[in-house]
């Protein structure tokens, strides 16, 4: 390897830019899509990234041109010294953002100003308390609900990740529409992906399709209008006229989107995941702690790269099991 070379540039082309990081696998809610019913089983406490591994990892990565950092998990937040964390990784220079259930995220917001922390994602599967509860397994809707009506009033960037489950909550897309009439928030629909003991089939699936089906059986045609997407965005954007907000799907099962792919993902354990269906990873805790150079494993990981969800190129392939072998979403950070 040379000092020049583009180590996080795979053999499509593709640079990877932007990192995300789990902090943990443990998690405040349960939700059914993510996780199964038993929970996962956790990796020992010496098996997790200190937050000087996390710094250290990360300061590689964008030294060869990492630009955007997000943290997830598990719940990132319910991480004993995440504020420790946050004020190291805002020490590098990248964008700074976070993907978390909301149900703790009111006591952060004074330290995410601080640090120049703008853009939260939020999940929030349902508007019916209920509901919300059978699917996280927990009572905290009202929590999080108030959570992202306060981080939108405080001027965060917030999106609310919503995961599409048939014959559950589909029949909410409107409900979560009209929030963005008054409201500055993106609701990203996201098709619900196959994770181990996540109980996935196809036809638990709401598509991309069906959800535009959905907002023209209620919207006039002239009423709403695609939006450009920015680089490298994984969400196919909306708004609908005069609204404040906007809304998007996520279709990686139906339209993936790996041919502007930038992302790589770090999990809580140190390992580097090449793609969010890969079935394996590239260990850079041990080399790290061996005191090696972790450089040549990220290189070999990104060349190593398929072209289309680690391989699985049509949907007939989605829909066997064995083809999605992987952790859950738990443990790899959405
Ligand atoms: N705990 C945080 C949260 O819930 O936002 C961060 C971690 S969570 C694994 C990250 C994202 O992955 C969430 O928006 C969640 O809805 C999404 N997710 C989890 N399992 C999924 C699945 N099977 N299909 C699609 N999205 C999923
Ligand atoms: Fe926890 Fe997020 Fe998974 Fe729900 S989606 S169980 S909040 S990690």
């Amino acid at each position: 390897m040379t000092e020049t070379e583009n180590i996080l540039t795979d053999t499509f082309g593709r640079e990877h830019t932007y990192l995300r990081i789990s902090l943990t696998e443990r998690c405040n809610l349960r939700c059914t899509y993510c996780m199964p019913a038993g929970g996962i089983p956790l990796s020992p406490k010496s098996h997790i990234m200190t937050y000087e591994e996390i710094f250290t990892i990360a300061k590689e990565f964008v030294s060869h041109g990492v630009t955007k950092i997000r943290l997830t998990g598990g719940e990132p937040l319910v991480r004993k010294d995440v504020g420790l964390i946050l004020e190291k990784l805002a020490s590098l220079n990248v964008e700074l953002a976070i993907t978390t259930n909301g149900v703790i995220v009111d006591t952060f917001i004074e330290q995410f100003k601080r640090i120049g922390l703008q853009k939260i994602n939020v999940s929030l599967d349902s508007l019916d308390n209920e509901k919300n509860t059978t699917i996280t397994r927990r009572d905290y809707f009202t929590k999080v609900y108030n959570n992202i009506q306060l981080l939108v009033k405080e001027g965060f960037e917030v999106k609310v990740n919503c995961v599409l489950i048939k014959g559950f909550n589909e029949n909410e897309i409107v409900d979560f529409i009209e929030l963005t009439k008054t409201q500055p928030l993106q609701i990203r629909f996201i098709e619900f992906m196959p994770f181990d003991g996540n109980k996935w089939n196809l036809d638990k699936l709401v598509s991309l399709e069906e959800v535009l089906k959905e907002v023209c059986s209620h919207y006039d045609v002239k009423q709403f209008t695609r939006l450009k997407d920015a680089p490298n965005d994984t969400a196919k954007n909306y708004k609908i006229k005069d609204y404040k907000g906007s809304f998007a799907v996520i279709s990686s099962v139906t339209n993936p989107f790996c041919d502007s792919c930038n992302r790589i993902r770090l999990t809580a354990n140190g390992q580097l995941k090449n793609c969010l269906f890969s079935s394996s990873e590239s260990d850079l805790l041990t080399p790290l702690r061996e005191g090696k150079s972790i450089a040549p494993v990220i290189q070999k990981a990104i060349l190593a790269k398929k072209k289309v969800r680690n391989g699985m190129e049509t949907l007939e392939q989605f829909k066997d099991p064995d083809s999605h072998n992987n952790r859950s979403m738990i443990a790899i950070g959405g």
